[in-house]
């Protein structure tokens, strides 16, 4: 099935007389007839829910979804995209460990691995999306676990270039993980060029209504870690699960990761945001294709406009990133855009402060337009030499452009332009 297919028809299948959309399961617990059948649950012999603090039925419905939506294999339901990015680490890194990361990516992300996961031991070695195939390959040795990026940056707005990291991690036989969040599985999937590991913030485009707080790991099982020296803890015996090797299953790094991460940080999405996110996701690509849309007809006003410095969205044809965008996202790459007012930071918050539909917000990705000044808000912990290897001038404005009609839009920064 297409896409927009399964955004409305992958996850819950009803049985016979079955509600037709997955219920909230607001039960922390399941009740099981034999002590035998929940001894096997317990040693992962049989598929079924024992605690939602693993597993809950509600929440796996929307990790079919997503999961089908990637192709993946398999899904794990986070109760953030934080978390997501945090689970998806510990599965594979302990102390000693190292990942590679593109710099420009998500505030919260840069934070996690710049500040905190060097205190747990674990190393973050920082790329710029233009470097080279042989400068990034440098920062890859034997304790590398990981390599990370996104498909479009949060806030830079970069696009991947996926072969060329897909060449390396493949080379060394490493991870690669990517953050899925601005794309979505509608106009790009990662494990199409070469993505072991996709993760999404569900916070975004997913639920699309700025209602639920949510993450999904994906394991696209397409990973060897069997005999794979780099992922020793895949290939000796779990003795939290009576010698399990994990390498051995068909979904190695998705049930490590439930089996040990989810059990003991319990950081599962909660029925209530599952169920939100689910009947949210089913518009997605209808969505996604009005964000695309009205994000090209807002890049080419700001562009055309006097008042504005410069504006980054990869439809443009001078971007940096358009042919990338071409190659990897040729439907769009949504909503999100970013412009740099003529003047100084005074300017950036004159234009946001005479807006009146568009709204400033911590957020991004919902069906309603709004705008944030990262250097004052989201990223004002980064030093300027941070800042600048984050890909964001002190002038930067982002955009989340949202389903509303363009034209008003268009009006509403027309009218606060005016006033800078
Ligand atoms: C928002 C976001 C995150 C963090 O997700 P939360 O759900 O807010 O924890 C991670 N990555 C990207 C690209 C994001 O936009």
């Amino acid at each position: 099935m297409k896409q927009d297919t399964l955004c409305v028809q992958a996850g819950y299948r009803p049985k016979n007389g079955e509600s037709r959309i997955p219920q909230i399961c607001q039960s922390t617990t399941f009740y099981y007839e034999s002590t035998q059948g929940m001894a096997d649950l317990f040693d992962l012999k049989a598929d079924g829910f024992f605690y939602s603090r693993l597993a809950n039925p509600t929440v796996e419905a929307l990790e079919k979804k997503v999961a089908a939506l990637e192709g993946g294999a398999y899904g794990l339901g986070c109760a953030s995209g934080m978390s997501a990015i945090l689970l998806t680490v510990m599965t594979v890194c302990g102390a000693g460990d190292n990942i590679v990361t593109a710099s420009e990516i998500y505030g919260g992300t840069y934070n996690l691995f710049s500040v905190t996961l060097p205190k747990f031991g674990v190393e973050s070695r920082f790329f710029d999306m233009n470097a080279n195939a042989e400068d990034i390959e440098a920062l890859i040795d034997e304790r590398t676990k990981i390599v990370f990026a996104e498909t479009v940056a949060n806030p830079a707005i970069s696009v991947l270039d996926f072969d060329k990291i897909a060449a390396i991690c493949k080379k060394h036989g490493v991870l690669f993980v990517v953050d899925n969040t601005l794309a979505t599985p509608v106009l790009c999937r990662p494990a199409q060029f070469g993505v072991n590991i996709v993760i999404h913030s569900t916070t975004k485009y997913m639920d699309g209504h700025a209602a639920a707080l949510g993450g999904m790991i994906v394991d696209c099982a397409n990973f060897n870690f069997k005999g794979n020296a780099r992922y020793a803890s895949f290939n000796v015996p779990d003795e939290s699960y009576h010698g399990l090797v994990y390498a051995d299953l068909p979904v190695p790094f998705g049930t490590k990761c439930r089996a040990q991460m989810m059990r003991d940080t319990g950081a599962i999405m909660s029925p209530q945001n599952a169920f939100i996110t689910y009947i949210g996701s089913d518009t997605l690509a209808l969505r996604m294709e009005r964000h695309c849309a009205n994000a090209k007809k807002v890049a080419a006003y700001l562009k055309s406009h006097p008042k504005i410095a410069w504006v980054r969205h990869s439809s443009l044809p001078d971007d940096p990133y358009h042919a990338l965008a071409q190659k990897y996202l040729p439907n769009g790459t949504g909503g999100m855009m970013s412009f740099g007012i003529q003047g100084d930071v005074s300017a950036c918050a004159r234009f946001m402060e005479a807006l009146n539909m568009i709204t400033q917000e911590t957020h991004v990705a919902d069906v309603r337009s709004c705008v944030l000044h990262p250097a004052s808000t989201t990223h004002r912990q980064l030093s300027d030499a941070q800042l600048e290897s984050a890909g964001i001038p002190k002038n930067l404005i982002r955009l989340s452009v949202g389903i509303e009609n363009a034209e008003d839009i268009i009006a509403d920064i027309a009218q606060a332009l005016e006033k800078v």
